[in-house]
């Protein structure tokens, strides 16, 4: 079973960002850039179901140039191969736009699955997994904390307030998992070498028959118009209790209207 992930690198979670003056873009070298969380999640399925299934496991990125560092981390943790789309102009693309790259690059890939994770830390949009599947007309199964594959048929079990739903689909299909579905590996060292002398098709805007002017900012359906850096943290209001602190507590929350 052929299975791409989708993965995106994003920057550090624990670290600051910021936005760029000029285009009110992310900054992307302001931090250090790590894959996204959930797409480790991701990652680690696709591993598993070919550990099961055979077949081999695709990571897709669509992102700037070190994004390669990223599916090299991928590659050293198990994955066969990475798919880097890369082009200056995707600079700024929305999430309608990154699907839309995504899907494409998907149709030079042979694939039955496509894992996604469920939330990229950095813009929080959670819809490229649902943009993906209704570009390439199938099925998608999302929130996933299990995923099981019998023949043409994959099934996982989506969380819910209550307990969880069964939803069952045919491949070829697009899920996207949550964190509770696995525990990531760490790359091994063997694992790191062997990353090294692994495949990485780096793809254009040309090679996907896509021009500049469909993607990148010019084309984005959502944009930044204006922004404030946050103010400095003011310094907080120590309450001593002198066996009136709960009323000085409740006193100083009713004075800021909080209860
Ligand atoms: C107002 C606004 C401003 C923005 N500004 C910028 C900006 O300046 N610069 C910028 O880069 N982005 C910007 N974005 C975000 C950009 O639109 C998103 O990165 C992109 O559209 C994907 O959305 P998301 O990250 O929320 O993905 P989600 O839908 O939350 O991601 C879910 C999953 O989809 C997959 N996925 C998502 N993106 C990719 C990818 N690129 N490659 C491979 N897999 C992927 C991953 O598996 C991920 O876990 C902005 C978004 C908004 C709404």
């Amino acid at each position: 079973m052929n299975i791409v992930v989708l993965m995106k690198q994003v920057p550090d979670t624990y670290a600051e960002r910021k936005l760029q003056a000029g285009d009110n873009t992310l900054d992307r070298d302001a931090s250090d850039a790590v894959i996204n969380e959930i797409d480790e999640y991701a990652i680690e399925e696709g591993l598993l179901l070919k550990e099961a299934h055979g077949g081999e496991v695709t990571i897709l990125t669509m992102g700037p140039d070190r994004a390669t560092e990223s599916i090299r981390k991928a590659l050293s943790m198990g994955a066969d191969k990475g798919v880097h789309v890369l082009d200056d102009a995707l600079h700024g693309s929305c999430a309608i736009t990154t699907a839309k790259v995504l899907a494409k690059a998907l149709g030079t890939v042979e694939y039955d699955l496509v894992i996604a994770g469920s939330e990229a830390t950095d813009s929080r949009l959670s819809i490229v997994p649902a943009l993906v599947s209704e570009a390439l007309g199938v099925a998608q199964l999302s929130g996933a904390r299990k995923v099981t594959v019998d023949g043409s048929t994959v099934t996982i079990e989506r969380t819910t307030d209550t307990g969880f739903d069964r939803v069952e689909g045919a491949v070829p299909a697009v899920v996207s998992v949550v964190e509770k579905i696995n525990e990531p590996r760490y790359p091994s060292f063997k694992g790191i070498m062997a990353a090294k002398s692994k495949p990485v098709t780096t793809l254009s805007l040309s090679d996907l028959g896509l021009s500049p002017d469909e993607v990148g900012l010019v084309a984005s359906t959502t944009t930044v118009e204006s922004y404030e850096e946050a103010p400095p943290r003011a310094a907080g209001t120590i309450v001593k209790d002198e066996g009136n602190g709960g009323a000085a507590i409740a006193e100083y929350l009713a004075s800021r209207k909080l209860i």
